[in-house]
């Protein structure tokens, strides 16, 4: 339309590339031009931010060294550029992207006309490249997001798979270590060394802990990989709470456990993992109330449900941190530095409940105390 000899159009790799190279791309029907396309790429060169539109041999003489260089092989060998015209293509950024250059080996070929016509035409082209180094750039950060997930997807999986296996080869040694303990205090206290069985309690008691945070590895890791096993039966909650107040009870501690309420509930659960969650209940009330010396249990019944409740008169919680407490791996930073813990009780003690189709919540007054409660339905379906 122009009635160029050829055109060739340069533009910017997207940004993501390192080197902005041009990259062109030339149209041309002309032999003379075709026998000398390697210095096409030269032209690159040329790019400005103006327009320079050449129509006669003496603006292409006054313009030639400055624009074609000395040795320009385009000019040599019988054909040379007379007629010249180079657009720039400016992005909305206003930066100067690429640019279209129209070249013919006649004078006059591009009047004021055909540079208007070049100028629309490019102006098109800039909304369509600027378009498409959009799509580009948004194309690379999709495959960089893509390549971000899939890393921490794999990292994550490694990352579980070491809890898993840490917490299994923890498990048996340490397992061990409580039963030699166990035989060594019987001994003790019966051979009547007593100076000892102070020393053989406090190993024990820290043993214990040990026991207790590794447990509470591999329960999570089981519980990712959806192997946490579920036995349903029907129990007497009575009877549960006495086994988790005596285990409690192994435990050194000041505070008065008291249950108030209706006991003779009968639940339809998995025995030991309910057992766990009130442990793990009654162990927090304990732990974070340091100065008190009360815990209470509530036990009722509502409407087809069953609810526990633990109330200890600790600081309480601030609001702020009220839902952050059941997220995975969350200590109160206020505690973590008295208590042992991973920050996995009540992460795995939720998931328990919510796998016996109950919930799980906490009510708190800072100065006066927590209470954490759960409520599971007594008929349910066990799957
Ligand atoms: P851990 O006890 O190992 O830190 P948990 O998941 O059982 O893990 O508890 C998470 C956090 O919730 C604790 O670090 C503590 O800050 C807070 N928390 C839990 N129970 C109580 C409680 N009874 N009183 C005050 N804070 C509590």
């Amino acid at each position: 339309m122009s009635g160029a000899d050829f055109g060739i159009l340069f533009y910017d790799l997207p940004a993501r590339s390192i080197q902005r190279e041009h990259l062109f791309a030339l149209s041309t029907n002309s032999s003379d031009v075709q026998d000398h396309l390697e210095d096409i790429t030269g032209f690159q060169t040329l790019i400005t931010d103006q327009v320079i539109r050449l129509t006669t041999r003496q603006e292409l003489t006054k313009y030639n060294s400055k624009i074609f260089g000395d040795g320009n092989a385009a000019r040599s060998e019988g054909w040379i550029v007379q007629s010249f015209m180079s657009v720039p293509i400016t992005s909305k950024s206003g930066e100067t992207i690429g640019c279209l250059m129209l070249g013919h080996g006649q004078e006059g070929i591009f009047t004021k006309e055909a540079e208007e016509m070049v100028l629309g035409v490019v102006s098109q082209a800039t909304v369509a490249l600027d378009n498409a180094m959009l799509f580009e750039k948004l194309v690379s950060a999709n495959e960089e997001k893509e390549r971000l997930l899939e890393k921490a997807t794999e990292q994550n999986f490694r990352k579980d798979e070491f809890l898993s296996i840490a917490s299994h080869e923890l498990k048996t040694p340490v397992t061990s270590m409580k039963g030699y303990l166990q035989i060594l205090e019987k001994q003790v206290s019966k051979e009547g060394n007593g100076g000892y069985l102070p020393l053989i309690q406090k190993a024990n008691k820290q043993v214990n802990k040990v026991i207790h945070l590794v447990n509470d590895l591999l329960n999570l890791s089981k519980l990712e990989a959806g192997k946490l096993q579920y036995n349903f039966s029907d129990f007497k909650i009575s009877e549960v709470l006495a086994d988790c107040i005596a285990n409690i009870k192994n435990a050194e501690y000041k505070h008065n456990i008291r249950v108030f309420g209706d006991q003779n509930s009968v639940i339809r659960g998995d025995r030991n993992r309910i057992e766990q969650v009130i442990i793990n209940l009654i162990d927090n009330a304990i732990k974070y109330s340091p100065d008190a010396t009360e815990v209470l249990i509530g036990l009722s019944e509502d409407r087809g449900y069953f609810k526990l409740e633990v109330r200890d008169f600790g600081p309480g919680i601030p609001e702020e941190k009220l839902q952050l407490i059941f997220e995975r791996y969350y200590r109160g930073e206020e505690n973590s530095y008295k208590t042992s813990g991973l920050g996995l009780g009540l992460y795995i003690s939720g998931e328990i409940i919510k796998r016996h189709q109950g919930r799980m919540g906490v009510e708190s007054e800072q100065g006066k105390g927590s209470t954490f409660w759960f409520v599971i339905p007594l008929d349910q379906d066990p799957e």
